[in-house]
């Protein structure tokens, strides 16, 4: 079989096989790296559905990591989706009223990041072997809420690595933040920086494409790669169960044969949409794909004018893991949209840089076609967490939500009726605040933890035990700093 390699979107960095990319996270030339071409799958339904989800992530996989053996990826696949899922099926479909919610959140950290994270240190682990090389990974990544402790449940204790996560003070939930600043493991580091989320991931990304600080840790014996969904081994994990739900559906008898379906995704960095792209242009019969944001719509806004403009004011919102204004992984889908046009992409980051945004061509505009966006204003969401529980005893969490409502807002503009599947990207047990107290006043001015024990006498889903006392656990995480100073916490750590 030929190898499929990988490219950066910027163009001048060299082309590289699967598992240097994994290993890189990032290209030198600052792009991200994507497949030469998208693989494809011979989509014969009959044949798919005997797959379960580890035999569907093996075939899934294979096609984008060729220059891994079968032995190498079933391993990871092994080690990754096993009892620390709380259901067999890892990402279960559920019918609520006309539509499905995909269950993303049954991982240890409670969200749909513990899927690719629960197998990125297995793949990354096994580049390492692969390329032969002698060095320690330190892992740097930056959170907008979520990422940061799924990446330091997947990295804690594996050898040969060593993790610092970036949260920022303004925004994570304080589950969120609990999650992560009581987190045991000796590879393990969690820095709080003053900022939000943007000033976190571009502080990383210049770490990344700093030469005098890769120069000091390769001296150190140190190799950096990302957990971000900038790497491409944390994105294609993502693709697999945009092909699950699918199957889900047909086995149970609500698609037919080529039927398509269109899915809704609650989208901040673009990692988990563009997985779904991505199943698309493998063969998957997606209609639309569906990009909910919430009141930071700079999504939206480019999606409906072609305009990516970041000169807006931020907000903090009640769902913060899409508290974002520049999503990375958008550069990806500007990338194929353009017909590869690394020319292109560099023009337009550079302008993103510069001024603050950038306009995209009429072509490039076309082949977005596929794409809805939406948004949801934070009493929308709200509204739809009280409307999905009255009318269905169903509790779901904020991000959810504001899929939820893009998807209602979508149905009624555009009387499409086909059949869609709503991620459902995180257990609302990480957001008792914003969850309980639109469901009922009663539950105004609890503290977070005695609604987390009221959430559990509504829920069909009892407390996941790794949340269960979470305020009584030590603070091990205390450390602070801005963003300029990034370099420094990164050098010390390493000393
Ligand atoms: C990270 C996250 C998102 C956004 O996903 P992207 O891949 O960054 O678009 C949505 N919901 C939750 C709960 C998340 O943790």
């Amino acid at each position: 079989m030929n190898q499929l390699m990988y490219k950066s979107t910027r163009g001048s960095a060299k082309t590289v096989t699967a598992s240097n990319a994994i290993l890189k996270g990032i290209a030198e030339d600052g792009g991200l790296y994507v497949p030469d071409n998208i693989p494809t799958i011979d989509f014969n339904i009959d044949e798919l559905v005997k797959l379960d989800y580890k035999a569907l992530a093996y075939l899934v996989m294979s096609k984008f990591f060729t220059d891994f053996t079968e032995e190498e990826l079933k391993s990871c696949i092994d080690k990754a989706y096993d009892s620390k899922f709380a259901t067999e099926e890892i990402t279960p479909v559920k019918k609520i009223g006309d539509s499905y919610l995909l269950e993303l959140y049954f991982g240890p950290t409670l969200a749909f990041k513990d899927v690719a994270l629960s197998i990125l240190p297995h793949l990354l682990k096994t580049s390492v072997k692969k390329q032969g090389i002698d060095k320690n990974i330190l892992i740097l990544t930056a959170t907008s809420g979520d990422t940061g402790k799924a990446a330091l449940e997947g990295f804690t204790n594996v050898d040969g690595t060593e993790i610092i996560v970036f949260y920022p003070v303004e925004g994570v939930s304080t589950v969120q933040k609990l999650q992560m600043v009581t987190h045991k493991g000796k590879n393990t580091h969690v820095v709080a920086i003053k900022g939000n989320f943007d000033d976190a991931q571009t502080a990383v990304k210049n770490v990344f494409t700093d030469n005098s600080i890769q120069e000091s840790l390769a001296e150190k014996g140190y190799l950096f790669s990302s957990a971000n969904s900038i790497n491409i081994g944390r994105l294609i994990p993502q693709v697999v169960y945009y092909f699950y739900s699918y199957i889900s559906l047909y086995k149970k008898g609500e698609i037919s044969k080529d039927d398509k379906i269109n899915v809704v995704v609650p989208t901040g960095n673009f990692g988990n949409i563009l997985a779904g792209y991505l199943a698309k242009n493998m063969g998957l019969p997606i209609d639309k794909l569906i990009c909910a944001s919430n009141e930071n719509k700079v999504l939206y806004d480019f999606i409906t004018t072609g305009t990516y403009d970041k000169n807006r004011e931020f907000f903090i919102t009640n769902s913060p893991s899409m508290d974002i204004i520049v999503s990375s992984n958008l550069e990806r889908l500007l990338y194929f949209v353009s017909g590869k046009d690394s020319n292109k992409i560099n023009e337009l980051m550079t302008s993103l840089k510069v001024n603050g945004k950038y306009e995209i061509t009429e072509d490039m505009k076309k082949q977005l076609s596929d794409f809805y966006g939406g948004y949801a204003s934070e009493e929308e969401t709200t509204d739809e967490i009280k409307a999905l529980y009255d009318n269905y005893k169903e509790i779901i969490d904020t991000h959810t939500a504001v899929a939820y409502s893009v998807y209602n807002k979508y149905k009624k503009e555009t009387k499409d009726a086909t059949k869609t599947v709503i991620l459902s990207t995180a257990s609302p047990y990480k957001f008792p605040n914003a969850v309980m107290n639109v469901i009922d006043k009663k539950y105004f001015g609890l503290d977070e933890f005695k609604l987390i024990n009221e959430m559990d006498k509504l829920s069909a889903y009892k407390i996941p035990q790794s949340i269960k006392d979470i305020d009584k656990k030590e603070v091990i995480h205390t450390k602070v700093c801005k963003k300029n100073e990034i370099n420094q916490v990164v050098l010390d750590f390493i000393k």
